[in-house]
């Protein structure tokens, strides 16, 4: 399996260069998730104090337990959970929006919840004029309500709370999660009664 942190981080100058960097190293393959990262500039979910960083691969603290994940991460989440033009998509732990503002790009109909009010209220600014867009200041899937067609974890669970999730996919849904086992995080995929292990990552815990 490979470890995530092995890859060699780059700093470019901008967004344009971050996709053409993820797409070199093989992050992004799909052309609508390339037009989809050129069209969410990174820089605009990157706190003022961190922007020399904002398109460097790594990941930056966006709050005291929070990060906006690395974009090489944000890229194999993306590829992974594979969002239609007509999915319904939940993001759980959607930070400071920029997931989901990808997300958005791909999908009709998008909802992100986030238990840290402050994030909640910032990503939902960063993304008023995303009308399709909603993001949910609460705590995991008890603040969705309905089925989705994909679901994101941006936080790490474990094997219950993944099962949780199962059902609440519409049917041919898929569900994509770091899932903690024995110590480690695997990132995790489920469509059709088929679970795939991916690769380790490391991801903030779900409180
Ligand atoms: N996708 C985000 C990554 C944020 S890090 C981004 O692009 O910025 C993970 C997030 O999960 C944190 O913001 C944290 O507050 C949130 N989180 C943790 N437990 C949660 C829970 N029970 N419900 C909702 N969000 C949660």
């Amino acid at each position: 399996m490979k470890l995530e942190s092995q890859s060699i981080s780059f700093n470019v100058k901008s967004n344009l260069e971050l996709v053409e960097k993820l797409k070199q190293r093989g992050h992004i393959t799909s052309g609508r998730i390339e037009d989809a990262f050129v069209s969410v500039d990174r820089a605009q979910f990157v706190p003022k104090k961190h922007s020399e960083y904002a398109y460097r691969d790594r990941p930056l603290g966006i709050g005291e337990t929070a990060t906006i994940s690395a974009p090489h991460m944000v890229a194999m989440a993306t590829e992974i959970l594979n969002p239609e033009e007509y999915s319904d998509v939940l993001e759980i732990g959607s930070g400071s929006g920029y997931q989901l503002a990808i997300l958005s790009e791909l999908s009709e109909n998008v909802t992100g919840i986030e238990i840290d009010k402050n994030l909640a209220e910032k990503s939902r600014m960063r993304l008023e004029n995303q009308r399709n867009v909603r993001i949910v200041h609460g705590d995991g899937l008890e603040a969705a309500e309905g089925k989705f067609d994909r679901i994101l974890y941006s936080c790490a669970i474990d094997e219950q709370e993944f099962d949780r999730a199962k059902r609440k996919l519409n049917d041919n849904g898929k569900l994509v999660a770091p899932l903690t086992q024995n110590g480690d995080q695997i990132y995790s995929s489920y469509q059709n009664g088929e679970t795939k292990k991916h690769t380790r990552v490391r991801f903030v815990r779900m409180r």
